[in-house]
Parts: C-alpha cells; sequence; structure tokens
C-alpha cells in the first residue's frame, strides 16, 4: 500500500486487534479491497481461516401451508468466506502504521469542538486516565451502533432497528458428524415465534475445527422491549444444543460474539444525517447495512470505494461542510424498498401474531429465491437489483401468497406501510432516471472530471455523488468514472 496522501489518527477504546465479533465475506466483495490497493491477492489469501463450499438458508416449516413450505436456499458465494478477525485487525493496523498513520488504542472518544478551520477532539487515555486533546481538518465517526456522534446527529435515534446478536466462536467439542464444516448455515431457524421474537441462527465453520455460531432475531426499537444480550445469551445455552446435537460442557469456548446490527428505514436519500461540519459518520455509525442479511462489514466493503472517493474528493478541495459531508453516504433506492423485508420479520412490541407467521414470510420469500438463477439470488441478498427484479419478485410472491400484503399491514402498520409508498414510488423514479442516465453520464463525467474539478469543485463532488447514486446497486461492473478518480488520489499530506 502507498503512503496515505493524509496524517490519519486512529482512536480505538479497546486494546487494537482485539473485537467481539468475526467477520464472513465473500471473495467478489473482498476483491474490492485488492481493486483498492490495500490488500494484495497473497495478503487476503492469508487472513482467509476458512472458505467453505455452500452455505444453506432454511427456516421451519412444519406450521406453514403447504404454499409456504421451502425447500433449502443454497447461497454458496454469500458470506462464505470467513476472515481470521485478529489477524485482520492486526493486518490493517501494520498497513495503517507502515502508510504513516498512527493508532492511539485504549483510548476513549470524550468530545469533539468543531471550529471554522478545524475540529478538536478531546480524548481519554484509558490506561493513565488522562484526557488529551487533538486537532485535524476532518473527524471520521466510525464509533458503531453506539457512536454518541451519530446519536446525537440524528436526534436521539441513530437508527429504526436492530438485530441483537449473540454468540460464540467454538473451538472444538461437537461429535463428528454433527456439522461438516465444508459448509455454513446463512440463515436458520429450527422453531417459530417465542416470547415475542422469531430466532434465527447462523453458523459458518472457522480454522481446524472452529465453529461461529450466533443467534438473533430482527428487533423493533421499543423502550418497553430493550433487546436485552444477556437474555439472548441465556437462549443461546439454553437451545444451541436443540440447535446442533453437543453436550455443552465438552465445548471449548474461544471467544463470544455479540453485539447489535443496526438498520434504517430510509425514506429518501437526505433522511439520515450522517454528517456535520468536519465531521462525516462511515459504517455501522452510519447505519449502513443490508436489511435482509444484515452484513454491515460486507455492505462497508462493497461500498469502500464510492465513499474513499467521494472523501479524497472533499479532502482535496476542501469541502467539509455539512452540506458537502453529507452526501457522501451509501444510500440506495433499492435498499431504501427492501427494509419493508426486515420489518416484516419483527415482531411489533406487544402485539401478538400467529407464531408461524415470519417463518411463513421467509419461507415465502426465500421460497421464491429457489427458483431464481444463482446469480439473481446472489445480487439480491447483496443489494444489488434493479427495479424490474425487485417488481417481478414481489408479484411472484403475492401470486404464491396473496395475503402477503395484509400480513405485511400487519406487522408494519399503516404508517410505514404508506412511508414505503413513497420510497417504492423513488425507486421507480430513480430507474427512470438512471435509465436515461446510465448509457452516457458515466462517460460524460470522465471526460469532463480534468476540467470541471479544479474550476468548480463544488458541482463536481455533487456530480459525482449523483453518478454513484445511479450505478451503485446495479448488477455489472464498477463505473467508469470511479477508476479514474480512485488512479489520481490522495495526494497532499494533511491532518485529518
Ligand atoms: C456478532 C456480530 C457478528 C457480525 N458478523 C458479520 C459478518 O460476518 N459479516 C458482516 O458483513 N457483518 C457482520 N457484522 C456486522 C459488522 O460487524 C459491522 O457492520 C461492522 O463491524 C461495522 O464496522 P464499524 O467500523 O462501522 O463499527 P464497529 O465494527 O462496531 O467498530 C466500532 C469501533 O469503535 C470503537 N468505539 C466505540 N465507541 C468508542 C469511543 N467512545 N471511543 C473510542 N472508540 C470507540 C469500538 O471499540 C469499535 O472498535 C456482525 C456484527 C455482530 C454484532
Amino acid at each position: 500500500m502507498a503512503r496515505l496522501g493524509y496524517r490519519v489518527l486512529l482512536v480505538e477504546r479497546m486494546p487494537f486487534g482485539r473485537m467481539n465479533r468475526e467477520w464472513n465475506i465473500s471473495r467478489d466483495e473482498i476483491q474490492n479491497l485488492i481493486n483498492l490497493g490495500l490488500l494484495t491477492t497473497a495478503e487476503v489469501e492469508s487472513i482467509i481461516a476458512r472458505e467453505y463450499k455452500d452455505g444453506f438458508n432454511k427456516f421451519f416449516d412444519a406450521n406453514n401451508p403447504s404454499n409456504l413450505k421451502a425447500p433449502v436456499l443454497h447461497t454458496p458465494t454469500v458470506l462464505n468466506v470467513a476472515l481470521d478477525s485478529e489477524k485482520w485487525l492486526q493486518m490493517c493496523g501494520q498497513k495503517l502504521r507502515a502508510a504513516g498513520g498512527e493508532i492511539w488504542d485504549e483510548t476513549e472518544f470524550i468530545q469533539a469542538d468543531v471550529h471554522n478551520t478545524q475540529v478538536v477532539v478531546t480524548v481519554k487515555d484509558l490506561i493513565s486516565q488522562t484526557q488529551k486533546q487533538v486537532s485535524g481538518r476532518l473527524l471520521v465517526d466510525a464509533m458503531g451502533t453506539a457512536s454518541p456522534i451519530a446519536w446525537q446527529l440524528n436526534g436521539g435515534r441513530a437508527f429504526d432497528s436492530v438485530c441483537p446478536t449473540v454468540g460464540a466462536v467454538i473451538e472444538r467439542g461437537f461429535e463428528p458428524g454433527v456439522w461438516d464444516s465444508q459448509y455454513g448455515d446463512v440463515l436458520y431457524s429450527h422453531g417459530d415465534i417465542s416470547r415475542g421474537r422469531q430466532l434465527i441462527w447462523e453458523l459458518f465453520p472457522g480454522a481446524d475445527e472452529e465453529l461461529t455460531i450466533y443467534l438473533f432475531h430482527y428487533h423493533q426499537v421499543h423502550p418497553k422491549n430493550p433487546g436485552s444480550l444477556l437474555e439472548m445469551y441465556e437462549d443461546f445455552f439454553t437451545i444451541l444444543p436443540e440447535y446442533r446435537r453437543c453436550e455443552m460442557d465438552k465445548l471449548v469456548w474461544k471467544k463470544p460474539t455479540f453485539g447489535y446490527i443496526p438498520g434504517h428505514f430510509s425514506v429518501g436519500s437526505g433522511d439520515r444525517t450522517v454528517a456535520f461540519d468536519r465531521l462525516i459518520a462511515m459504517g455501522d455509525a452510519a447505519s449502513l447495512q443490508s436489511p435482509l442479511v444484515f452484513t454491515g462489514f460486507g455492505s462497508l466493503v462493497r461500498n469502500l470505494e464510492r465513499l474513499t472517493t467521494l472523501l479524497d474528493t472533499a479532502l482535496k478541495n476542501d469541502l467539509l461542510s455539512f452540506r458537502h459531508l453529507n452526501q457522501i453516504r451509501a444510500f440506495q433506492n433499492n435498499i431504501a424498498v427492501t427494509w419493508m423485508f426486515s420489518k416484516g420479520m419483527m415482531v411489533p412490541t406487544g402485539k401478538f401474531i400467529p407464531p408461524q407467521r415470519i417463518n411463513s414470510m421467509l419461507n415465502n420469500f426465500f421460497g421464491l429465491l429457489v427458483d431464481e438463477s444463482p446469480e439473481v439470488t446472489d445480487n439480491f441478498i447483496k443489494d444489488r437489483f434493479n427495479w424490474m427484479t425487485f417488481n417481478r419478485l414481489a408479484l411472484k410472491a403475492a401470486r404464491k401468497n396473496p395475503v402477503l400484503l395484509w400480513w405485511i399491514w400487519e406487522l408494519a402498520g399503516a404508517k410505514d406501510l404508506l412511508r414505503w409508498t413513497g420510497n417504492y414510488v423513488d425507486f421507480g423514479r430513480h430507474a427512470l432516471v438512471s435509465a436515461l442516465l446510465n448509457g452516457w453520464f458515466p462517460r460524460f463525467l470522465r471526460r469532463i472530471g480534468p476540467w470541471l474539478e479544479p474550476r468548480y469543485p463544488v458541482l463536481w463532488l455533487r456530480l459525482l455523488a449523483i453518478n454513484y447514486a445511479l450505478t451503485t446497486g446495479i448488477a455489472r461492473p464498477q463505473n467508469l468514472v470511479a477508476q479514474v478518480t480512485s488512479k489520481a488520489r490522495l495526494q497532499k499530506p494533511e491532518i485529518i
């Protein structure tokens, strides 16, 4: 990796490299890091703990009517690459330092004061318990779901839904034949709704005999139902042997993995504040997510080229006020319509719905994907689908289960359904504009970029952001402008 064009300081609360989670991703997603020049192919290979052959999606259907029973959906290229998270984080740290960056770990963010020409950040060294200040041109908030900055920017509500997730990396202890490590469970339920939650399992093989197992549910944010992780852990330990045969005392536990994965129900491209003057949120702090499988890490990697190109353009041209930075986001019109799926998988707080309902919804939809080509399924799960595909699948789902809309109405309510209708209209309008512009706009931008950027940087940043909004989320190669701008990136040394 070349030296960074900016001075970068990374502040991290934990000892660097320690993280209460593991990451699975797919080859085509991680390829983005190679394309961006951040990793070499050999480095990618060295951090892969396991690449499995096939992943399964299966939902309990014993209580579903026959039209809503579904066979296993195979997704061999979704989350099938397990990274060695510690090695990966160590490598990131080494690379950042080698490229001129600095890391202050075991240091907590306390406060940011934004001035006209700089942002002053107060942090606390957790070892010495002393506070210190550091200043820079831009603060990138990557503090995840619980980021105090994201909460403040969004009036105390940084996300609309969460997936409370608990689990563990289990080193060994399952009897031979319980699980073949060449396969993974991407999504699996082995029962219906209980205590207002549809629990879903995930299982990913790691190095040697290791298995990473998660239990999660789609959860409405509600003060009367905080979604306790401790309660979830109680469930996890109680029902793990029902999910995969084991004797709990024989399992060797390597590490707990837990957290809240955020979800945001977008109404439009500007409804979530991701910036302030000299400040921008990225990753979970910006509620960047994928509504179906909530792969926030994969989603960040998929969008990294877009986010870094736009951010580099803003930094180079000193466009660091709210109105410029707030355009730098990974909003996709297609994701803005699929949040309804996650809404359809969560039990509204305090409301009774038939226990088998969410499994029926999941089987309704995943059953359709079984009949689609592997490409359509893979693209859909990775948020790459267009208006036509969405409509075709939605119509098929409604034909298969004519009461689907009524079920969604029951789960989502009139207000959200109305909100969603607005998104749907917007998605249609966006599809039309994309169809009109996609053939020539990226090429046109590539041609006028060298002339336009130095003269009218504000307009250039706006056009680049529009171009990404038009071209992201489509199942086709990366857009051309991105390739041009990423070559000319990161020239000036600056503090950020
Ligand atoms: C159990 C679990 C498993 C997951 N598995 C996958 C997966 O397999 N694939 C996938 O694509 N996604 C997965 N996700 C989602 C994924 O982990 C997140 O989307 C991704 O890590 C988000 O990255 P981030 O950098 O935005 O936030 P985070 O990874 O949450 O990082 C935030 C960082 O900020 C630090 N921090 C927070 N507050 C402060 C503070 N005040 N001062 C200093 N530092 C602070 C934290 O210590 C942390 O290191 C999983 C999530 C969970 C909870």
